[in-house]
C-alpha cells in the first residue's frame, strides 16, 4: 500500500524536515559514495525526531528499498523498529516526493528510485514488545533528553550498508550529544566506516555530565545523565580497574576510544534495569544507588559484563553475529544461533571472575554471586527440561527480555564448569582464558568467523581436549549441574549450617505506586501478636518512613538494622487511619548455605583456584 501524509504528524514532520533541509551540506570527508544523515532533535516535546538520509554519489535502479532494522544486535528481541516510524518522504533531485509502498513493518519500496536524493522520516519513541521501556534498546524523546539505539533511528537503503556514513545533529539550545562515533567530544558530527558501525553506537542528547579519563593511554568518556546528584569519581575509579583487568587477559584494548553512557534513575522497587554492549561503547539504565558502595554494586558486574562483550561476541564473531566475512548483521531476519549461552554465559562468568582475580571485588562477593546463581538455577522450571542450546535457538522468537535470565544463571555456571573441565582434562595446560585468547586471535583479529553450528569443534580443536561428553551433558543435554564435583576440583565446597535470624512475621510487598502492603501475617508470629493485619499499608518502622526510601525498603523487606529482642514500632494505615503497633523483634532458624574455600582441598585444586580466582 502507499501511505498518505495527513493529520497532526504532517505539520510536525514538515517543520522538522524543512529545518533539516537548511543544514544540508557537502562533505569533504569521503572521496567516493557515502550516506549522510541529519537528525533534528530541536523539538523533543513532540516526542519525535526528524531524520533525513541523504545519498551522495549512489547510483540506484528503478526501485530501492528503504529499511529500518527489526532488531538490535545484543538485545535479541525482534522489536521491528519500523513500527515506530511515523511517516516517510522519499524525495527526488528535483524536490518531488516519490511514490512508495510499505512492504512490511520495516521495509519500504521506493519507486522511480533513479532520481532519489534523500529519504526524510519521523521517528517516534519506541517501547519493547511488552510495551515497557528497557531503555538501552529503545528510544526516549522528551524535553529532558533524547536517547536512542542506532537501529531505531538510522535507516538504510538495501545493498548500500557498506558505504561510509556521517551524521549531523541539530540540538535544542544548551544541549550536548555523545556517542562512540562522535568526531570529537561535544561535537555535533559523527562518522562511521559503514552502517554496522553507525548503528552500533547509541546516542544520548541532553544536559548530561561528562568526564574524560585516560586509561592505559586511551580516551574513555563517562557520560552521565542522573536523576540525583552523585560523585562520579568512585564510578570512574572502579571502571579504571575493570578496563585494566580485561586488558590483562587479552593484552589489548581493541578500540581508539570508548564511551560509557549512563542513565541513572531513582530506584523503583519493581523495575527492570539493563545495559547493552556495543563495539566501542556501552549504555546503562540503572538505579542511582549509593556511589560510595559502587564497588559492591550490581553496576560493577554490569560494567564488567558489557566490557567483556567487546571481545565476545563483538570481535570473536560467529557467522551470524555480525562478521564482515558474512556480510555483517542481518537486521531484518530473526537470528537463530545455538550459542547465546556462550556469548552471555561465558561473558557473565568472566565479568565477576576477572574482578575477583584482580581484587576489584572480594572473594566473598564473588562466592556470594555464585551462590545466588546456584539457588536461582533451581527456581527455573527449564533447568532439566530445556537445554542451553535449545534456549539459545529459541531466543530469536522471545517476546520478553526476561527470557535472557537463564543465560546469566545456568549459562554462567556452565561456563565456569567448562573452564574447570578444560583445565583438569589438559593437566592445567589449557583453560577458558587460553580458549578466549585463541578465539580472539583466530576470529577477533582476523575478521573471520566461526561457523555458528560448530562451536564445540572450535573448542575441541583449539584446546586439543575432548569436551564433547561435557557438552553433551550440559549444553546440548539437560543434566543437572554436578556443581559439587566441579567445586572440588578448584578447592571450593558448598556448606550448609543452621543460623538464627531476625524475624517478625509479616510479608509486605510494594504495589504499583510503591506503597508497601501487607499480604500475609504468619500466625503466632511477633507481627500477629502486635496486631499487624493483611491489607495494612506500612507507613513507618521504628520511625523510618518512606522519605528514607532505601532504608525503609530494607527494614520492611529484610528487617535490616533490627536485632532479636529489640522493641519495634510499626505505623500502618488501615482504612485510611494511621495506627501505631508495638512489639518485639522475633527470631527463626534457617539453613544458611555458603560456598567456601575447602579446608580439605588438595594441592592441585588449591593451585587451580588461585590461578582462576586469585585466592
Ligand atoms: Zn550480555
Amino acid at each position: 500500500m502507499t501511505y498518505s501524509f495527513r493529520s497532526v504528524l504532517c505539520a510536525v514532520a514538515l517543520a522538522l524536515i524543512a529545518s533539516c533541509a537548511t543544514t544540508e551540506k557537502v562533505s569533504k570527508r569521503f572521496s567516493g559514495a557515502f550516506v549522510s544523515y541529519t537528525v533534528d532533535a530541536t523539538k523533543p516535546e513532540t516526542g519525535t525526531l526528524g531524520v533525513t538520509l541523504h545519498l551522495n554519489g549512489v547510483k540506484l535502479g528503478d526501485e530501492a528499498f528503504f529499511c529500518i532494522p527489526a532488531w538490535a544486535p545484543g538485545a535479541y528481541q525482534f522489536i521491528e523498529y519500523g513500527k515506530f516510524i511515523k511517516a516517510i518522504y522519499p524525495i527526488a533531485e528535483n524536490g518531488d516526493t516519490l511514490p512508495y509502498a510499505q512492504l512490511s513493518s520495516c521495509v519500504w519500496q521506493i519507486q522511480k528510485a533513479k532520481s532519489l536524493k534523500k529519504v526524510s522520516y519521523l521517528v517516534g519513541e519506541t517501547t519493547d514488545l511488552k510495551g515497557g521501556v528497557l531503555w538501552v534498546e529503545t528510544t526516549e524523546i522528551n524535553p529532558n533528553r533524547v536517547y536512542f539505539n542506532g537501529t531505531n533511528v538510522f535507516g538504510y537503503i538495501n545493498g548500500f550498508k557498506q558505504l561510509p556514513c556521517e551524521v549531523n545533529y541539530k540540538l535544542p539550545m544548551g544541549w550536548k550529544v555523545a556517542s562512540a562515533i562522535e568526531v570529537a567530544p561535544n561535537s555535533n558530527e559523527a562518522v562511521a566506516s559503514d552502517y554496522d558501525e553507525l548503528v552500533d553506537a547509541p546516542v544520548l542528547m541532553g544536559k548530561f555530565e561528562r568526564v574524560e579519563s585516560i586509561i592505559l593511554g586511551k580516551p574513555h568518556s563517562f557520560v552521565i545523565d542522573s536523576d540525583e546528584p552523585f560523585r562520579a569519581d568512585s564510578l570512574i575509579k572502579v571502571t579504571d580497574e575493570i578496563v585494566k583487568a580485561h586488558y590483562r587477559l587479552f593484552s589489548e584494548l581493541p578500540y581508539k576510544k570508548y564511551v560509557f553512557l549512563f542513565r541513572l534513575v531513582r530506584p523503583k522497587f519493581l523495575s527492570s534495569y539493563g545495559a547493552l554492549e556495543h563495539r566501542n561503547s556501552s549504555a546503562y539504565f540503572m538505579p542511582v544507588g549509593d556511589w560510595r558502595k559502587v564497588r559492591y554494586d550490581q553496576l560493577t558486574n554490569t560494567i564488567s559484563h558489557e566490557f567483556f562483550h567487546l571481545w565476545n561476541p563483538k570481535r570473536i564473531h560467529g557467522t551470524l553475529l555480525g562478521s564482515k566475512e558474512n556480510g555483517g548483521f542481518d537486521y531484518q531476519n530473526r537470528l537463530y544461533t545455538p550459542n547465546i549461552w556462550f556469548v552471555e554465559g561465558m561473558t557473565d562468568y568472566y565479568a565477576d571472575m576477572l574482578l575477583v582475580r584482580n581484587r576489584t571485588i572480594s572473594p566473598q562477593a564473588f562466592l556470594d554471586g555464585l551462590l545466588q546463581r546456584l539457588s536461582y538455577v533451581k527456581m527455573f522450571p527449564t533447568e532439566n527440561v530445556e537445554s542451553l542450546e535449545s534456549l539459545s535457538l529459541r531466543l530469536a522468537n522471545t517476546e520478553s527480555s526476561e527470557e535472557m535470565i537463564p543465560f546469566y544463571i545456568k549459562g554462567t555456571l556452565v561456563a565456569m564448569m567448562l573452564d574447570i573441565e578444560l583445565r583438569t582434562l589438559s593437566d592445567d595446560r589449557f583453560s577458558a582464558d587460553s580458549l578466549l585468547i585463541k578465539m580472539n586471535e583466530a576470529f577477533g583479529k582476523t575478521g573471520k568467523a566461526y561457523p555458528e553450528d560448530s562451536l564445540i569443534y572450535v573448542i575441541q580443536t583449539l584446546s586439543g581436549v575432548d569436551v564433547m561428553p561435557f557438552y553433551a551433558k550440559y549444553v546440548i543435554g539437560t543434566d543437572s549441574l554436578d556443581i559439587q564435583r566441579y567445586f572440588e576440583k578448584v578447592g571450593l565446597e558448598l556448606t550448609s549450617r543452621d543460623e538464627e535470624t531476625v524475624f517478625i512475621g509479616y510479608l509486605a510487598l510494594p504495589d504499583t505506586a510503591d506503597n508497601f502492603i501487607v499480604g500475609f501475617v504468619m500466625p503466632n508470629s511477633e507481627a500477629a501478636k502486635m496486631g499487624v493485619q493483611s491489607g495494612d499499608e506500612i507507613l513507618s518502622v521504628d520511625g523510618i518512613g518512606k522519605d528514607k526510601k532505601e532504608q525503609f525498603v530494607q527494614r520492611v523487606m529484610f528487617y535490616e538494622g533490627q536485632k532479636v529482642g529489640d522493641s519495634t514500632t510499626v505505623v500502618v494505615s488501615r482504612g485510611g487511619e494511621p495506627i501505631t503497633l508495638r512489639g518485639k523483634v522475633g527470631k527463626r532458624s534457617i539453613k544458611k548455605q555458603a560456598i567456601e574455600p575447602s579446608t580439605t582441598a588438595n594441592e592441585s585444586a588449591r593451585r587451580r583456584r588461585l590461578e582462576m580466582f586469585g585466592f
